[in-house]
């Protein structure tokens, strides 16, 4: 079969390599259909390279039609059509069982890695082979896959493998009050669903920030209030632009859905130009330790937040020794949750959205179709933010 495979830093091949075959009764074995490409392949294409090796399959956001199951995975038949987290969870452990099916103690990985395995995510998940692929092998399939209703486009329901869930998540741990406000930093794919989900769940008013036009307008579009990073000239200043808006306080919440360092160049060419995401600069040894970019957004989202607020950091950090403005954070006493997002905790609740009337406007949410074969075009162009791509879905 085709797959998109790691080679080295920004480059990815679509090679033919072995058939994913059953190696587990409770695997399945699907036809993938459709496959996002995600802000966080993008950590794997330009950060996460020591931790990657030359032929990895990327990809953990598929959907599909199940082309052959285990013994042990008595809900699913061959024809089926399912949507897989991109977390893999056995569904019957403590951790699965308490809704935080990222830490699943029967996936969990050992050694150097970390939480439950990922698909398409490097050895500190597992080395899973991902699903932007022509077939996908996935395990624990009697509790992962997700079964959807034949009928509707995938875009209808493909981001329940990932954005939705994600996005959910932020929104609830942002815990936004009814009527209440939220800012949302960063409208790449998270931050634009994320949007929208506050806007759903009775969010009173969502400020989005960014400094790609596009992805501004789109937000705009859908009654977000935007600001480009661009167009101020220090933090402080967005910082109060915001507090203009909301009584002089800040916004109740503030997700953060940019995270670490994931945007190479073109980022750092905005910068350049005068973007104004650096926050603050760093003193004394802390100067000398960490470049100032690194936490850009989370220092942002910490001084954006009102006093007793709460922060929702969705962008993944990876570093081991980020320093945290602890003072900050005590002082305004400020409440933070943060993970990656746990798939099945939210997916039942996200599919009552999933209907023609479509609340969340997920089956315009794709600027690009493309097929697999397309996929080094398609990482560059969503790295590099060129020709309005959001989202990006392949289709082996
Ligand atoms: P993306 O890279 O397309 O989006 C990031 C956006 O942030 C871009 O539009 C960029 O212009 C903007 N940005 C960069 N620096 C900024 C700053 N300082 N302030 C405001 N905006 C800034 O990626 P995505 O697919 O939307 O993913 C966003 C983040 O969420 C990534 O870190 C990704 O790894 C993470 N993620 C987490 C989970 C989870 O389970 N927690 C799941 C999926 C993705
Ligand atoms: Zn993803
Ligand atoms: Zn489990």
């Amino acid at each position: 079969m085709k797959a998109v495979t790691w080679q080295g830093k920004r480059d990815v091949r679509v090679e033919e390599v072995p058939d994913p075959k059953i190696q587990e009764p409770t695997d399945a074995v699907i036809r993938v259909t459709s496959s996002g490409l995600c802000g966080s392949d993008l950590h794997l294409y330009e950060v996460l390279t020591p931790f990657m090796t030359p032929g990895d399959i990327l990809g953990h956001e598929p959907m599909g039609i199940v082309e052959e199951v285990g013994p042990e995975v008595p809900d699913l038949r061959p024809g089926d059509r399912v949507v897989v987290p991109f977390q893999i969870a056995c569904g019957h452990c403590y951790m699965c069982g308490s809704g935080l099916q990222t830490q699943c103690e029967t996936t969990q990985v050992t050694g150097e890695g970390m939480g439950a395995a990922l698909f398409g995510y490097t050895r500190l998940y597992g080395a899973v082979p991902g699903g932007q692929a022509e077939y996908l092998r996935v395990p624990q399939a009697h509790y992962g896959p997700i079964k959807v209703p034949e009928g509707p486009p995938d875009d209808r329901f493909v981001y329940l493998s990932d954005v939705l869930p994600t996005a959910w998540q932020a929104v609830a741990y942002a815990g936004v009050p009814q009527g209440g406000t939220v800012a949302v930093l960063g409208l790449g794919p998270i931050g634009d669903m994320a949007c929208r989900v506050a806007q759903v769940k009775g969010a009173g008013r969502v400020f989005g920030i960014d400094l790609v036009p596009e992805r501004l307008r789109r937000a705009r579009e859908r009654g977000v209030e935007t600001y480009d990073l661009r167009s101020f000239d220090s933090e402080k200043e967005l910082v109060a632009a915001l507090q203009d808006e909301t009584d002089g306080r800040g916004p109740d919440a503030v997700i953060d859905a940019v995270g670490t360092e994931a945007h190479g160049s073109a980022i750092a060419k905005l910068v350049q130009q005068g973007a104004a995401i650096m926050p603050r600069k760093l003193s004394g040894p802390m100067a000398e330790r960490f470049s100032v970019d690194r936490l850009a957004a989370l220092y942002t989202a910490i001084d954006l937040v009102r006093r007793g607020g709460t922060l929702s950091l969705v962008g993944v950090y990876g570093g081991m020794a980020d320093p945290m403005p602890m003072l900050t954070l005590f002082d305004k006493q400020i409440q933070m949750r943060m993970g990656q997002a746990n798939v099945r905790r939210w997916s039942d609740d996200i599919l009552t959205y999933l209907t023609d009337e479509d609340p969340l406007g997920v089956q315009d949410f794709a600027t690009h179709h493309v097929p697999l074969t397309d996929a080094p075009h398609a990482y560059e162009m969503f790295q590099k933010k060129q020709d309005g791509a959001v989202k990006v879905l392949m289709r082996p």
